[in-house]
């Protein structure tokens, strides 16, 4: 039984290359992530996008790391032309920035206790302060930026255990990196949801702008970022890549299924 199921869920998933990613809304991951917290086990969250299943089809590691996730949303506009292109439609794209805002909104809400850990020195605290004055009574148990590097491990849990009870940890380390700390540490601090928030806390603290609403719409947040940040166009040539992969395994699975209705009209 998957862990979704255990937390009541029924939710359907789909293959990106290899890369579980869950068919959810907003709303629908909101829930889980309550569920999550509620449950009291360590729960964690992951943020597939493009350039996570083209790393994801090299490391076999990080690959099991995304599919052991409790919840893995479809973060990026990739996913969704990937699902139309394999046949198996989602119904709409969910940012990991955008349920982590909802997230610190569930905690001032239910009065959980929000950590967030990662970014440059000093953004996660930004962060704090601008999530603290859009949800009042917001409870932000610390923040550190810390280091993803294993040899830093012993002493961020120190800082997070300083910090008193943590209900759910956001962890901006950037993609792989995230997943591998939160799978080395959240079970041994107790913390029952963690999430793995790219660049979120940049986007919070208000150091990095968000692409307009209109053009994340348009599934263009990429076009935004390689203007703002045009350093990362190295790691955007992974977009390419993805939906040439993306559409020969269209192709693929429909020759196969046309074969397999063929062979079945056969045996008819
Ligand atoms: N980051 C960090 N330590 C590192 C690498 C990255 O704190 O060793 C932070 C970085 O400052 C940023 C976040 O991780 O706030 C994620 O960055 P990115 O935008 O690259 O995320 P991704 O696109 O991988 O989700």
């Amino acid at each position: 039984m998957s862990a979704l199921h255990a937390l009541g869920f029924s939710i359907r998933s789909i293959d990106v290359l290899g890369v579980r990613v869950d068919d959810v809304t907003l709303a629908e991951a909101l829930d889980v992530c309550h569920a999550c917290i509620r449950s009291g086990q360590p729960h964690r969250v992951v943020t597939p996008n493009a350039e996570f299943v083209m790393a994801a089809r090299r490391d076999a590691d990080f690959r099991r790391l995304l599919n052991a996730s409790t919840l893995a949303i479809p973060d990026g506009a990739g996913l969704l032309l990937a699902g139309r292109l394999l046949g198996t439609p989602l119904r709409e794209q969910v940012a990991g920035t955008d349920l982590a805002d909802r997230v610190a909104g569930l905690c001032a809400r239910e009065g959980y206790r929000l950590f967030l850990l990662g970014a440059a020195p000093g953004v996660a605290d930004l962060a704090a302060r601008h999530l603290e004055a859009r949800y009042p009574g917001l409870t932000v148990a610390g923040t550190f930026a810390g280091s993803p590097d294993h040899s830093a491990d012993d002493a961020t849990r120190a800082r997070l255990r300083e910090a008193g009870r943590i209900d759910a940890l956001l962890v901006a380390y950037g993609a792989r990196k995230q997943e591998a700390w939160i799978d080395r540490n959240q079970a041994a601090l107790g913390i029952p949801l963690a999430i793995g928030v790219g660049g979120a806390l940049d986007f919070f603290s208000g150091r990095v702008p968000r692409a307009p609403l209109l053009m994340r719409r348009a599934g263009l947040d990429w076009l935004f970022r390689l203007i703002v940040q045009p350093w990362r166009w190295r790691r955007q040539l992974a977009l390419p890549r993805f939906v040439v992969a993306v559409t020969y395994e269209g192709l693929w699975r429909r020759r196969r299924g046309l074969r397999s209705q063929a062979s079945g009209f056969e045996k008819d």
